[in-house]
């Protein structure tokens, strides 16, 4: 019996507005506990939320980016419910007239493109963070509490775990490329909660299990391949799968029981009195639409097309839009895309990623690519100069220069290194003459060794060659 899995997403995003959503604390991740509140943030009752319109602006333009439909007007629902994290006793969220509705995001794999619907997009507050003590007792920090979310909902369209990952992929590189969220799944600054049912191919949709605050990539597909596993093995034995609310336990590898899931009723959502409707503006509308630029995927698709580079180098150019700039700007002074490409993908991506200071501009780069290209360098020493003028301001003239890295072409200086070598190895040189092929490469290492790694690796080995074989007869 062949089985269909279906996946749903709802991805819970943090905007990386300065300040929260209902009140001028600021947003600032790793501050001490309970240090960014005020008792908009803490719930204390009589204390008014104003609606912080940036978020607003950042909703809208991730609506436009994803194709949805913009609200003409927008307001805000309590959704009732009790946790420590939640002193309020409800969350402001959105369910009646949400800020933006459908649309899409196209995804590519093996089989194709395609183009994964969404439901809606919602604004809300996020809740605090609880704390663990080392003897188990439990602390609440504030300072999440109140930082604006963008809850994006998908339709459940989604059927393997490479899809969904595809998917949050391609989400990621689309918000922040629009520069609304930096999605730090290891921070928290993107959770991804998974809806997930099984059915035979022909039936109708399956009945969920909704898996919580998925935090990284590994455990979205971790979780989906445990998941769909277990529930068609309850379906295979007879059983029903119960409508319910799981955790994934990421250490053990399993998901776990935690409450029956609730129903929209069970909420008993109703519009916020403290918040009034907003209405959406044409002209934000545009102002928005304006601040769009070209999406990864796009990007992806145009570099492809016209840098004839593989794809796989296309998606780690796009990944950043300060990498896809400079490579674009490294392309734009006469450098060949492959090259520019091998240069970014390979060492530069490394140093980006060591995460130190960077001051490496197209111009540098292009000079560095040239040098190598243009045997000036060796490949080594290009290297050299890359990771020294990554961290410090300079010229790669200058560094080249100074520590004496530029190649040594002058014949008479690699003949004499040569001779010393053939001196220095006698026995090796006589091996080699007997057609011991291996000690070539030992004798031509030496060489370049004594010439500190600048030698010019054709002229050494014709040199040699010459020297072992010819002069002796
Ligand atoms: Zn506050």
């Amino acid at each position: 019996m062949s089985w269909q899995i279906d996946v749903g997403l709802e991805v819970h995003v943090e905007l990386n507005t300065a300040s929260k959503i209902f009140c001028s604390c600021s947003t600032a991740f790793g501050a001490g506990p309970n240090s960014l509140c005020c008792p908009v943030c803490t719930g204390h009752p009589g204390a008014l939320p104003v609606f912080n319109k940036k978020v607003l602006e950042y909703a809208v333009r991730t609506g436009l980016a994803l194709g949805c439909e913009i609200a003409d007007i927008t307001f805000f629902d309590r959704k009732n419910y009790f946790y420590p994290d939640q002193p309020r006793g409800y969350q402001i969220s959105q369910l009646y007239a949400t800020v933006c509705r459908g649309g899409g995001l196209e995804i590519d794999g093996p089989g194709g493109s395609r183009l994964i619907p969404l439901i809606e997009l919602h604004m809300e507050d996020d809740a605090g963070k609880l704390v663990y003590g080392e003897n188990g007792e439990l602390y609440i920090d504030y300072n999440r509490s109140g930082v604006p979310l963008l809850e994006i909902v998908t339709a459940p369209e989604l059927h393997s775990d490479w899809e969904v990952s595809a998917f949050l992929e391609e989400l990621i590189g689309v918000l922040r490329a629009i520069g609304v969220s930096d999605c730090r799944m290891q921070e928290g600054s993107m959770r991804v909660d998974v809806n997930l049912s099984v059915r035979r191919k022909g039936e109708s949709l399956g009945t969920r299990t909704e898996m919580k605050n998925l935090s990284s990539l590994r455990s979205v597909r971790q979780a989906i391949r445990y998941e769909s596993k277990r529930q068609i093995e309850i379906l295979e034995s007879g059983g029903n799968i119960e409508n319910e609310t799981r955790r994934w336990d990421e250490d053990r590898g399993i998901s776990l029981p935690m409450r029956a899931k609730e129903e929209k009723e069970d909420y008993r959502y109703f519009p916020d009195p403290d918040l009034p409707p907003v209405k959406i503006s044409r002209e934000l509308l545009e102002t928005q639409r304006g601040l769009i630029p070209e999406l990864p995927r796009a990007k992806r698709r145009r570099y492809m097309r016209d840098f004839m580079l593989p794809e796989q180098d296309c998606r780690t150019l796009t990944a950043d839009i300060s990498v896809a700039k400079l490579f674009e700007e490294t392309v734009s002074l006469g450098i060949p895309p492959l090259e520019a490409s091998k240069w970014i993908c390979g060492d530069y991506l490394r140093l980006m990623k060591e995460g130190a200071g960077e001051h490496m501009t197209a111009e540098k780069l292009a000079r560095i690519i040239t040098m190598v290209s243009e045997g000036m360098l060796t490949r080594a020493n290009g290297r050299q100069v890359l990771e020294a003028l990554f961290y410090t301001q300079g010229d790669p003239d200058k560094y080249a220069e100074e520590k004496g890295l530029f190649r040594i072409d002058d014949r008479n200086a690699v003949e004499k290194a040569v001779r010393e070598i053939m001196e220095n190895f006698p026995v090796q040189v006589e091996e080699c003459r007997a057609g011991k092929q291996k000690l070539m490469d030992f004798l031509m290492g030496q060489v370049m060794r004594k010439l500190e790694g600048r030698g010019d690796p054709s002229l050494i080995m014709s040199l040699l060659n010459n020297a072992i074989f010819q002069d002796k007869q």
